[in-house]
This record gives C-alpha cells, sequence and structure tokens, in this order.
C-alpha cells in the first residue's frame, strides 16, 4: 500500500492540489457513486488486510452520505465494511499498517490500544499476544482499574511504567482530553524506545492551529464554542470535543520528543480504502 507522509501543512496542501493522482482516485469514487446511484446500498468487492482474504465491502447510506446532483456520496471513511470482520475502511487500515509495524519488530510487541469495548480491539486481541486496551470510565478512578472487566486509563496520567510499551492505537482520542500536551507526554513517556503510534483525530487540514473548544478546571467545564459531541461506546452522553487539531499538532509532538511525526495519507482500491482525504498520525521514538 503506498503511503504518502506529509509533515508541513504547505507540502500536503501542494500535493492535494496538483496531483492527478488525487483526482483520478475522484474519479474512480466519482464513477462508482454513479453506477449507484439508486441503490441504498452496494458491495465493493476487495482484499481485506485483517482478514488476509478476498472479501466484500459494504457500502451504504449510514454516518452522514451526501446528496449531490449526481446521486449520493457515502463517507468513505466510516463505511466500507469487511463483510467477514465487520471493519470499516479507517479501522481495517490502522490495523493494516500495525501489522506492518508488527512484522518489522524482531520480539512480540506489548501494543496498547485506548479502547477496549470495541471490534478493532477483539481484532488486536486475536492476532497479537501482548494486547493491553483501556477505556475512560469516570474522573475518581484511579488510572489503571479494572471495572467490570473494563480497564479504565486517563491517558492524561497513564498507569504504565516508563518505556513499557511498543506500540499505542489510538483512535479519535484525543480531541476528547482536556491538555492534550500531557496526553501526548505521557504517551512519549511510556512508549520503549524505537516505539511508535498509530493515531487518528478528527483533523483540521487547512488550520495552522488547533482551537481550543473547551476546557476544564477544577472539575469545571467552560465552554469557548459551541459543545461538540462525539459517540463514546461506553456512554449514551458521548464525549465533549475539547480541540479541533491543526498542525501544530506535529510541532507540540516533535516538542514533547518524538523525533519523527507524519500525517500518512493512503488510499487502496483493492484494500477498499477509498475517499479523500484519508489520514492518520504516526510518530516515532529514537532508539536513544
Ligand atoms: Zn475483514
Amino acid at each position: 500500500m503506498k503511503i504518502n507522509k506529509f509533515t508541513q501543512q504547505k507540502d500536503f496542501h501542494e500535493f492535494i492540489n496538483n496531483n492527478h493522482i488525487i483526482q483520478e482516485h475522484v474519479q474512480f469514487e466519482n464513477d462508482i457513486c454513479s453506477r449507484h446511484a439508486n441503490d441504498d446500498d452496494f458491495l465493493l468487492e476487495g482484499y481485506c488486510k485483517v482478514c488476509d482474504k478476498q472479501t466484500n465491502f459494504l457500502v451504504d447510506r449510514l454516518f452522514g452520505s451526501q446528496i449531490t446532483e449526481q446521486g449520493w456520496i457515502p463517507n468513505w471513511r466510516e463505511r466500507l465494511e469487511c463483510q467477514q470482520c465487520r471493519l470499516n475502511n479507517r479501522q481495517r487500515a490502522i490495523l493494516h499498517v500495525i501489522k506492518e509495524a508488527v512484522e518489522k519488530k524482531s520480539t512480540n510487541p506489548v501494543i496498547y490500544a485506548m479502547e477496549q469495548v470495541t471490534p478493532l480491539f477483539s481484532c488486536l486481541k486475536q492476532q497479537y499476544e501482548n494486547v493491553i486496551g483501556s477505556e475512560y470510565l469516570g474522573e475518581d478512578i484511579e488510572s489503571g482499574s479494572v471495572v467490570n472487566n473494563i480497564r479504565h486509563e486517563n491517558i492524561e496520567q497513564l498507569s504504565f511504567a516508563d518505556q513499557s510499551i511498543d506500540i499505542i492505537v489510538s483512535n479519535d482520542v484525543l480531541e476528547h482530553v482536556n491538555s492534550p500536551e500531557k496526553a501526548i507526554a505521557e504517551i512519549y513517556r511510556v512508549l520503549k524506545p524505537n516505539g511508535e503510534i498509530f493515531m487518528t483525530v478528527p483533523f483540521h487540514a487547512n488550520e495552522e492551529k488547533t482551537v481550543c473548544r473547551a476546557t476544564l478546571n477544577n472539575g469545571t467545564i467552560k465552554h469557548l464554542l459551541p459543545p461538540v459531541y462525539h459517540g463514546n461506546p461506553i456512554s449514551d452522553e458521548g464525549s465533549l470535543v475539547f480541540n479541533d487539531f491543526g498542525w501544530d499538532l506535529l510541532e507540540q509532538m516533535k516538542m514533547i520528543g518524538f523525533q519523527d511525526v507524519s500525517l500518512c495519507n493512503y488510499w487502496s482500491d483493492l484494500y477498499g480504502y477509498l475517499g479523500e482525504i484519508q489520514y492518520y498520525f504516526w510518530a516515532g521514538k529514537s532508539n536513544s
């Protein structure tokens, strides 16, 4: 799978604006949408890297499909659900890159996922030996506690020892913490030398600076912008978004110590990773 890595906003925008390959991808996706303009859902053939076999990916109108003059455009990031493992585009892609990272390690890595009650965690647990998962269960609980078989971790204050984890997986979590700086510092602390993090966050690629939407002080939330909540698998109330991240997130991660930090863009019709622009963040800790 071809991955395009970016460390600066300017390079990313040049790539997006002047790249004929992107235009070809968009055309490819538009053609699919035109063929299925009158269908409520459809299947696309492909190869699932999680299942490691040929499969069909389900595309339907869930999670905000858009209506256009030509028909409807699915939410590619959240759909393309493999009919075997039931994981969607972004979930399969992150497991794909983790698989490649694990293959490069000489020993069985310790993997920490900032989720535990999700299909993605179940897949990780099935595929690898040393996998730890956690959820955020509330402010009065100590990190590392287990409540009803669910481990609690406050990622601003992880319970793990220094340099104890090889790979961290964090999917749409960092926007929900009050202090991303503290969380990133904790991630850096617990990673072993050569450790790495694969992370997704809702990213505002046109914004240079992160915009703070809310703060938390002594248990009191102050809203600086209208509150936005995202779905949370363990709470019906959802999770408040504290920050809308811009490109300074990469700089922040570097300042905390990460040697390499990049925005990684991927696309593959074979693997069912359609949609512009799909990306995750990768950061690596140096070996010394
Ligand atoms: Zn699959």
